[in-house]
């Protein structure tokens, strides 16, 4: 029930949340997300926190929060719950995954990965390529040096560890990457979108572990930062009042969202941050146009996108084949940046919409499996049409 990468390994148990790591931890205590009324001077909030015996680990100004190791003594949460200054305490739970090891495919000529091939990404790239898009990618970080990557790689930020590289000891991240904007030159792979600004934001270390706290800095980041796209490629199935307003803040500011619908393989299990409203959700199908078996479904599903054996970077310079709604987030997320590099004034709600109405319907699947249909690249070619419309009960349907 904690959010996890929803990359998907055929026969392994992905082992969610077994410990919460409690290093320095002197006493027994809980870890929490305390959110304050707008009142109250982060300063203050501190104050408070530390009378009680917290200890402050950061700063969520997105939501104006802090998270804190406190207490676990039921006479503190109660003093505190009582507080009129505190809107909401709530916890910070963590996410677990297990990376396997990778195994390395040559790539000594160029591969058109059969998703890129799918969705008509190709075809696109005759009008745009995603140039001067910026996409966050949040996730493990990423293999800034991967000679199929670097061009488009414009920054990276640990969030997780703050001053520290932020690398990707785990390979989810720069496989995601690689998806959406892998270099279009004459080795390895290609991305959706081969000239997208990519931004690594490392939210998760390289076991997979990252709080929601860590997602809500991370997306904080993004905002500070003027990303156009997010890609999301994890999920819960527990809700957060904390993820949900970050997410819900990014949205009206505009942003894309875009996340994995998650990977628990039945009906009304769209996971967050997929299901919550403005998130562009994504599902997965294989290369028979099958909904993959792994895949979250429901009436959040925006659209669906190749997850079933995608071909991507892979840190180190190589490339690997992976499957999860983890691998479809990521085509969706390229078809955006292609959008956005048509019209960059498009709001998250407007692409949204776009990527809904082009979307190619399949016939073997319901609308809780593909939401609009299988996301296509060739959408850019109706940004003029959907330019102007006025932003209705349709944005709903993203
Ligand atoms: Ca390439």
């Amino acid at each position: 029930m904690w959010p996890v990468l929803l990359v998907y390994y055929t026969g392994v148990m992905t082992a969610v949340g077994a410990t919460v790591a409690r290093t320095g931890a002197r006493r027994k205590d809980v870890r929490k997300i305390v959110m304050f009324h707008q009142g109250n001077s982060l300063p203050d909030c501190h104050a408070l926190l530390r009378k009680k015996g917290g200890r402050i680990l950061r700063e969520l100004p997105l939501v104006h929060a802090l998270v804190a190791r406190l207490p676990e003594e039921s006479k503190v949460m109660e003093e505190l719950s009582l507080n009129p200054g505190i809107r909401l305490i709530e916890d910070d739970f963590q996410v677990r995954t297990v990376a396997l090891p990778a195994a390395r495919i040559e790539q000594a000529q160029q591969t058109v990965p059969w998703g890129v091939e799918r969705i008509d990404a190709p075809k696109a790239w005759q009008v745009a390529t995603g140039g001067k898009v910026k996409v966050a990618v949040l996730d493990t970080g990423l293999d800034a040096g991967h000679p199929d990557l670097a061009a488009n790689v414009r920054g990276r930020k640990n969030i997780k560890f703050p001053g520290w590289p932020a690398g990707d000891g785990s390979g989810h991240g720069t496989h995601v990457a690689g998806t959406i904007a892998a270099l279009n030159n004459n080795f390895g792979v290609v991305g959706v979108a081969p000239q997208a600004e990519i931004y690594g934001v490392k939210i998760f270390d390289r076991l997979g572990n990252g709080y929601i706290s860590d997602i809500v800095a991370g997306l904080d980041w993004a905002l500070q930062n003027k990303m156009q796209v997010v890609n999301m490629s994890f999920g819960t199935t527990r809700p957060s009042k904390t993820l949900e307003e970050a997410v819900s803040k990014c949205v009206q500011a505009g942003m894309v969202l875009v996340a994995a619908a998650g990977n628990e393989g039945k009906d009304n299990s769209v996971m967050y941050p997929a299901r919550y409203p403005g998130v562009i959700a994504v599902s997965a199908i294989d290369q028979h146009d099958n909904l993959a078996s792994f895949s979250s479904r429901g009436p959040e599903v925006t659209v669906t996108a190749p997850g079933v054996d995608i071909l991507s970077t892979y840190p180190g310079g190589k490339y690997r084949t992976m499957s999860g709604t983890s691998m479809a987030c990521p085509h969706a997320t390229g078809v955006a940046a292609l959008i956005l590099a048509q019209d960059g004034r498009l709001s998250g709600r407007q692409v949204g919409r776009i990527i809904y109405r082009t979307a190619t319907r399949l016939p073997n699947l319901s609308p809780g499996e593909q939401g609009g249909g299988l996301v296509n690249a060739t959408a850019l070619a109706a940004v003029a049409r959907f330019i102007g419309e006025p932003e209705g009960e349709e944005a709903a349907e993203a």
